[in-house]
């Protein structure tokens, strides 16, 4: 992995405190774990993963030494490989198809012995690249679908130049990720791996106010378009309206860049919501010792869409859950700050006129959804949104209704995983390289 950065966060940021949830093997603990692989034919394990590593020969290598080659394996699938070994939710993903798992035992710890094999040799020389072609290829964002997309058309001799309105790269892998998962220095050096390649990124570059699509569809033969989601849902009641709400991506964002952000005199913390970025922010505010994490969510625990693994993790760091429960009020006290949030009982999700007991807070973060960046996507020639906001695309080339505009990740699945925006961003390059091919051949 590229070693210097041009891109610099924050020494004393508050990310930096964290301890990391999968921390590295050593050499010992690799080619120990590597060795319990069965090396399965038809392995389980390759169809769970999006990008479809070939997990059991990567372990293989590892196992004997070749860790070069395992670092290939890995990145002749995924690119953005380094970051899907430390953030992919490997439990629901290899490691939960891992036929261990389904005999009741401890999986292979596929993510580690990945990060194994990434972190001690992954580099631009394992790859080959095609000579140059010549052709230029705009791509809108530089979050992880749009890394990838780069990286697999630089490796095809094309020319990718990323526009990042944003002063760092990297989209939510630098910014959005837990930091017990993954600190922003290690998203950054992979967006270092992926210049390295050939890709060139333009940051402070916002598409649509500082250069419009049309100026980017005259300098590039091709565009993809990989600009994730908007800002945080709001929180629509009396109150949510000033200091101590927060949505919380950008908490999130702020924990792991901002240097002047703090936790000081915060004691009650309540998240609102029940998918992945709340469990995340829950376990960062507890790790981060506010002394009463609540999550309320409007339905019972056990219907929440993030991940059980995260949630037993979630109590197991102290926090507890609000169940049924929907905000009415955010009541303010002296000097505007807050003093606590009143509920009623929600039923099927809904709220009911039931009063609940309030609930003492001095920090609320949302975390109800993000928004789609449906006007930008819409105002692009030929490209198509659905009713909930999303890019429509063939989902084999990643083309949209514009046979010159290609897109992928978020802004076209409504969030999932760096995995996921990592194959789709692939799989776009595959297909936008088809398109230059066929235009030659005319
Ligand atoms: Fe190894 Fe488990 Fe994959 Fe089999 S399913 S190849 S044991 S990691």
């Amino acid at each position: 992995m590229a070693g210097r950065s041009p891109y610099r966060l924050p020494a004393d940021r508050l990310e930096t405190r964290f301890g990391e949830k999968a921390p590295p093997l050593s050499k010992g603990e690799a080619v120990a774990e590597a060795a319990r692989c069965l090396y399965c034919y038809d392995a389980p394990c390759i169809p769970a993963c999006p990008t479809h590593i070939d997990i059991p020969t990567f372990i293989r290598k590892i196992a004997t030494g070749n860790l070069k080659g395992s670092a290939r394996t890995i990145l002749e699938s995924n690119l953005l490989g380094a970051s899907c070994a430390r953030v992919c939710p490997v439990e629901v993903l290899c490691e939960g198809s891992c036929v261990y798992t389904g005999w009741g035992r401890k999986p292979i710890e596929i993510g580690r012995l990945q990060r194994y094999a990434m972190d001690g040799a992954a580099s631009v020389n394992l790859l080959r690249k095609a000579p140059s072609t010549g052709r230029s290829v705009g791509l809108v964002g530089a979050g992880p679908a749009s890394l990838a997309c780069a990286g697999a058309l630089a490796l095809l001799g094309h020319s990718p130049v990323l526009y990042e309105k944003e002063d760092l790269p990297g989209g939510l892998n630098t910014t959005g990720v837990a930091p017990y998962k993954m600190k922003g220095e290690n998203a950054l050096a992979e967006v270092d791996f992926i210049r390295d390649l050939g890709a060139e990124i333009r940051t402070g570059v916002e598409v649509g106010a500082d250069v419009t699509a049309e100026d980017l569809l005259a300098a590039h033969e091709a565009l993809f378009v990989g600009i994730g989601l908007g800002a945080d849902s709001k929180l629509d009641v009396p109150g949510a309206d000033g200091p101590g709400v927060v949505g919380a991506v950008e908490w999130i964002r702020r924990l792991k860049t901002d240097p002047a952000f703090s936790l000081d005199g915060i004691q009650n913390a309540a998240v609102i919501g029940g998918g992945n970025t709340a469990l995340d922010a829950v376990q960062e505010l507890a790790k981060l010792g506010v002394r009463s994490v609540r999550l309320v969510y409007r339905r019972r625990a056990e219907e929440m869409k993030g991940y059980r693994h995260e949630w037993s993790q979630a109590k197991q760091d102290g926090v507890s859950i609000v169940a049924e429960a929907v905000v009415t009020e955010v009541v303010r006290g002296q000097g505007a700050s807050i003093r606590e949030l009143k509920l009623v009982k929600a039923r099927g999700g809904r709220p009911t006129e039931e009063p609940l007991d309030p609930l003492p807070a001095d920090l609320v973060l949302v975390a109800v959804g993000q928004a789609k960046l449906r006007r930008f996507a819409a105002s692009l020639p030929g490209v198509e949104v659905d009713d909930r906001g999303r890019i429509l695309v063939d989902p084999e080339t990643g083309a949209t209704g514009n046979p010159r505009i290609f897109a992928g990740g978020d802004a076209v699945n409504g969030g999932k995983e760096v995995v996921n925006a990592a194959a789709e961003g692939q799989r776009a390059a595959a297909g936008i390289h088809a398109r230059l091919e066929s235009a030659t051949a005319r």
